[in-house]
């Protein structure tokens, strides 16, 4: 790998208290480029712009795909990634369903770690502090024409982010009219066009009050499958429930998680289709209790209501299965509790 480190390091013009998310970058990034049918030697080199041909076909096509995972920093200054052979094994699902090549293992963790400790001074530690890494990938072919591309470019970028508050209230609206996957689509890739897709709909709903649409099955409207960018889990009696992942859900890392730590604690938890229908009567009923999603960026976010048809439900406001399972979480990510799962990954 080659390798061309930054002269002047911007670290220290940076306000590492606030924040905003994603918006703020690492020294350094990691390019590999895809042409003549194989991956090339991947290159790290201080983060700067590209230069793409105009007719560059993922600005026509949008054949691009992302991760999005984190690395943390202990109190012994030890950076841990969180199961990231997981983000590394749905990179490549992804990329086969968009027709993009897969990437090579390792050169995906050979260069996420020569970039991590390249840039290590940007992750600081505490559990309010972390580095959120963006694999991606995308079809860089100068051509126009509607179909896969034989040039692409893989990259990795990090940013330095601190822990997702809100400040207010998160109160959602179940979908009724657009959806956000299809039976046999791209909904369990991250694709990029999935996102792009989904700001239309979002901002109408944020115009209205909302912060974000839970999205229902795209037939009937009637199953809930996903929150904005998240899983979602709702309680309803003792019980934690969520959606079974298909070809219309994503398989969160964050959700399998919560899933292991739940079932650890003693919780009963099912993978089902939940029917609006069902939470609405649970709400009635006086046995819904929390409903949060789950993701990297927010770990577990609680949502305060949820609107139907014009109603809207309010939760109980005690959150305490979410704080306990983003907390036991959270002290697995730090080297805070002992790794039973054998989650954490050493970056060396
Ligand atoms: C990334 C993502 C998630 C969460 O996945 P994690 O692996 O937990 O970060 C959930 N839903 C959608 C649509 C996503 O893009």
């Amino acid at each position: 790998m080659n390798i061309n480190e930054i002269q002047n390091s911007k670290i220290n013009y940076i306000d590492f208290d606030n924040l905003d998310f994603g918006q703020t970058f690492t020294d350094h990034m990691l390019v590999c480029h895809y042409r003549e049918g194989n991956w090339q030697i991947p290159e790290i080199s201080p983060y700067k712009p590209l230069t793409l041909d105009p007719s560059a076909s993922v600005l026509h096509y949008g054949q691009a795909i992302f991760e999005g995972m984190k690395a943390f920093k202990d109190n012994n200054g030890q950076i841990w990634l969180f199961r990231p052979e997981e983000n590394f094994k749905r990179f490549n699902l992804s990329a086969k369903r968009l027709q993009i090549p897969e990437f090579p293992e390792s050169y995906f963790f050979e260069g996420l770690n020569k970039l991590l400790y390249l840039d290590k001074e940007w992750i600081k530690p505490g559990q309010e502090n972390s580095l959120y890494i963006r694999p991606f990938v995308f079809a860089s072919q100068a051509s126009v024409q509607a179909s896969a591309a034989n040039e692409y470019i893989f990259m990795i970028i990090c940013a330095p982010v601190k822990s997702y508050y809100t400040g207010g209230e998160i109160n959602v609206l179940i979908a009724e009219k657009y959806s956000r996957a299809a039976n046999g689509g791209v909904g369990f890739a991250k694709a990029a066009g999935n996102y792009a897709a989904q700001f239309y709909p979002t901002s109408q709903a944020l115009k209205k009050g909302f912060q974000q649409i839970i999205w229902t099955d795209a037939d009937t409207h009637q199953y809930l499958e996903e929150s904005g960018t998240m899983n979602i889990f709702f309680k309803i009696k003792d019980t934690l429930v969520t959606a079974p992942t298909n070809d219309r859900i994503l398989d969160g890392v964050t959700r399998k998680s919560i899933i292991d730590l739940a079932k650890r604690k003693g919780i009963k938890v099912e993978e089902r289709p939940i029917k609006v229908e069902e939470i609405k009567l649970a709400h009635q009923e006086g046995t819904l209790g929390e409903v949060f999603g789950t993701g990297t960026a927010v770990i577990v976010l609680p949502i305060n209501s949820f609107s139907h048809q014009n109603k809207t439900y309010k939760l109980p406001s005690k959150t305490t299965l979410a704080e306990s399972l983003k907390k036991s979480l959270m002290d697995i990510q730090y080297n805070e509790s002992d790794d039973y799962f054998n989650w954490r990954k050493a970056v060396v």
